[in-house]
């Protein structure tokens, strides 16, 4: 048998993460499986303390698991010596914060702030700023690169940190919540942009968001339910048979590798199932019924 998520390009298996708060424990990840194929783009929803700014930040480094094992780009994100990691967050990964002001150095221009991260990593000044023009050009930004932050909309320096993160050719990029601080027009446009990293640069993007405007232009959207993934939707694009296309949207729950699902709230509710079900094999498929009177 191959390795779970051998092929993938990022590989969560059964990730713990408890916090401490003084005697409480907090559990913000229960066991969270994950897999994201090289050139994904991904929509993770949930409601709010799900426990998706918890998976981002183990995903980019910034925090470690408390158990569980997580590996992207072959990195594993539980061993890594702090040079690694180091070196894993300036060239493996690249990260979008809500908070606009986060994501830029206010004193530096768009062009100095893009190019940045590439003299951290010795790149030589003509090749810098060629590829600073190119990537403020990929994101529509050429005329304003000798704007600072505060001269820029909250969607222009959204798009500047985008190109920040795409700077030293990331893998991946990791945003969180990106559009959550924009209106809606804006929005489209950072999500825009990100699509461009996606399609164009090949990069792998992972957004987390509530914008169902955003999770229903990806092709997968994953929801997160108390520090677990709980379903999947996929979409997909049929032609029919007069040509006409259209996206179809399946939603399906996840099986984790000990095999547990997790039923809908409102498929047990409606059929009274409880603490036991009754499973019966079909050459095609699974059934489940609610246990009998008897068996009570
Ligand atoms: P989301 O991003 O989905 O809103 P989070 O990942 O931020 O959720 O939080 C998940 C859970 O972990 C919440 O209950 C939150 O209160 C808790 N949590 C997050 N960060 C910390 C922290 N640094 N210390 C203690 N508890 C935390
Ligand atoms: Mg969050």
């Amino acid at each position: 048998m191959t390795e779970y998520g051998s092929d993938a390009l990022i590989v969560c298996d059964n990730i713990v993460r408890i916090y401490q708060v003084e005697n409480i424990e907090v559990q913000a990840l229960q066991g969270l499986d994950l897999t994201v194929d090289r050139g994904e783009m991904i929509a993770i929803v949930g409601a709010s303390g799900s426990g998706k700014s918890t998976l981002l930040n183990v995903l980019s480094g910034l925090d470690v698991p408390t158990a569980g094992q997580a590996r992207v780009a072959g990195w594993d994100l539980l061993r890594m010596t702090p040079a690694a990691r180091l070196a894993y967050r300036r060239k493996v990964v690249g990260f979008i914060w809500q908070q606009t002001a986060r994501n830029l150095l206010p004193y530096l221009s768009a062009e100095e702030n893009v190019s940045l991260p590439m003299s951290f990593a010795g790149m030589r000044s003509r090749r810098r700023i060629r590829r600073t023009a190119e990537l403020l050009d990929a994101m529509g930004l050429a005329d304003k690169a000798r704007r600072r932050p505060g001269e820029l909309s909250g969607g222009e320096q959204q798009r500047v940190a985008i190109a920040v993160s795409l700077a030293n050719r990331p893998e991946v990029l990791f945003a969180d919540e990106p559009t959550g601080e924009l209106d809606t027009a804006t929005g489209e446009d950072v999500f825009a942009a990100l699509r461009t990293a996606n399609r164009n640069l090949g990069t792998t993007v992972v957004i987390v968001t509530h914008d169902s405007a955003v999770s229903s232009q990806v092709q997968r959207t994953v929801a997160i339910r108390d520090g677990r993934t709980s379903s999947e939707v996929v979409r997909r694009t049929e032609v029919d048979e007069f040509g006409a296309s259209a996206v179809i949207a399946r939603e399906y729950a996840v099986l984790d590798r000990a095999g547990r699902l997790q039923l809908p709230s409102d498929f047990r509710s409606s059929l009274g199932l409880k603490r036991r079900v009754r499973l019966e094999l079909e050459s095609d498929h699974v059934g489940v019924w609610p246990s009998s009177k008897e068996d009570d």
